[in-house]
């Protein structure tokens, strides 16, 4: 149960690296912060990734870190699997409504897994965008915050079974737990809500969702992933077996006027990034990548043209028109156009990647179309919203870091009525 009524200084919406940075930052000058999560862990994206490029170091590092920062600050309150409701007031004094959803696991979780041991029910994973399934009582992911089982209420037979709850020896389950709602009176929203994949069954042609060698660019870095869906160990889907050749299609959606318009800026590094998780598995398997442009600008460029001296990853310039199954090999057909040779290109392959793009995360939140530029991202700062992260442009890690920090001093700003 948490108490009916909160006040701070600062209410960040949205836990992924933005809304994170933007709490502990503010909390390290002194605020009083409330940070909420919609999802019953904090991090958002960057918890699904494998590596970060260009160091392709875990994403673990600075999140770790982060979420030290916040667990041993007092200031800082974290309430998960909350949304907001409703926002009236103005900045100095907001009046917010927020919903909490019910996790059916109290504080007195150790985590120990029997639950899931006894737990009849089984859900599709999101984290690993449904390329397994977990039990209906679950965590997250292995190092998830707060480290705490959550039950699926779709999925879970609560009237009925409760094989859980008899199965818990700290009589952590609670299964009669109902959604409250709670104020919080606060003197400034920083709205971190970030983004989520464009979705790649609209692009028909490509055949997503119809083969299923087919895949976009966040499952593959679940597939690498250690504790993703085979363990890190990058296999087709169809057959379970190695990867030999590998097409990546990017703007798959972007850059689009039927689709996204905009470019998301990070897609072509996230599948240079790509190349490199399947060259440490492959070491002869055989990669196109087809482009508009490769933007890699600035620090990434070396990446880039590290990448460029692998031999057998070979770049086309022009968009994938067409992806078929060829029945009789089992495997894909990519067809193209190589906008700089003229040739038409018609290679087989046995894994498609899209570079699918990143949609800004604003849907059911109480702001006016003011707030919303024609692309349906954020514009931070007009009529007192204050906005950092993926929702205000598509952006990488350290640009999201350094907006989120910038935030703050508009945050603060906006308390003190400047
Ligand atoms: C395939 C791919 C690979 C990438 N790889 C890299 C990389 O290697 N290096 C790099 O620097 N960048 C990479 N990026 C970019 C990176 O993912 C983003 O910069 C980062 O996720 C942005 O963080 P964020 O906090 O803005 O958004 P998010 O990570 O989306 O976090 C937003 C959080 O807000 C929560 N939320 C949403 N709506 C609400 C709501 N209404 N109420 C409460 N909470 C809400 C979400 O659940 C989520 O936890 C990659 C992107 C893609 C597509």
């Amino acid at each position: 149960m948490t108490e009916a009524s909160i006040t701070s200084d600062l209410l960040v919406v949205g836990a992924g690296i933005a809304g994170i940075t933007a709490a502990v930052e503010a909390a390290e000058t002194g605020l009083k912060v409330v940070l909420l999560e919609k999802r019953p862990y904090i991090g958002g994206k960057v918890t699904q990734f494998n590596k970060y490029f260009p160091k392709l170091c875990p994403p673990s590092c600075g999140l770790e870190i982060n979420i030290r920062r916040l667990r041993t600050n007092p200031k800082v309150k974290v309430l998960t699997q909350a949304e907001v409701a409703d926002v009236s007031g103005q900045p100095g004094e907001y009046d917010v409504n927020v919903k909490l959803k019910p996790r059916f696991v109290t504080d007195r979780c150790t985590s120990c897994g029997e639950c899931v041991t006894v737990c009849p029910e089984s859900r599709s994973n999101d984290f690993n965008y449904g390329m397994d399934r977990t039990a209906s009582i679950y965590i997250p992911y292995e190092n998830a915050y707060p480290s705490k089982y959550v039950i699926d209420p779709v999925t879970c037979k609560a009237s009925g079974c409760k094989k859980c709850v008899e199965a818990c020896k700290y009589g952590a389950i609670d299964l009669s737990q109902t959604e409250e709602t709670i104020n919080i009176q606060t003197g400034a929203i920083i709205w971190a809500t970030g983004w989520e994949p464009y979705d790649a069954n609209k692009l028909d042609v490509l055949g997503f969702g119809k083969f299923p060698d087919v895949i976009t660019n966040v499952m593959m870095e679940r597939l690498a992933a250690p504790d993703g869906p085979t363990k890190g160990k990058i296999l087709r889907p169809s057959t379970n077996g190695a990867v030999n050749s590998v097409a990546f299609v990017q703007c798959a959606g972007s850059r689009d006027e039927n689709h996204l318009e905009y470019c998301s800026s990070v897609c072509c590094m996230a599948s240079l990034k790509h190349t490199r998780y399947i060259r440490e598995q492959y070491p002869d398997a055989e990669m196109d990548i087809y482009y508009i442009d490769v933007r890699a600008n600035g620090v990434f460029e070396e990446f880039y043209s590290e990448v460029s001296r692998d031999p057998k990853v070979h770049f086309h310039r022009g968009k994938v028109a067409k992806v078929s199954l060829d029945s009789s090999s089992g495997k894909l057909i990519v067809e193209a156009e190589d906008t700089l040779t003229g040739t038409r290109i018609k290679k087989s392959v046995e894994l498609v990647v899209l570079a699918t793009g990143m949609q800004p995360n604003v849907s059911g939140l109480p702001l006016d179309r003011s707030q919303i530029d024609g692309d349906g991202f954020l514009v931070s700062g007009g009529s007192g919203a204050i906005a950092c992260g993926v929702n205000t442009r598509p952006k990488d890690v350290s640009a999201v870091v350094q907006e989120a920090t910038g935030s703050v001093l508009k945050a603060i700003q906006a308390i003190k009525g400047n």
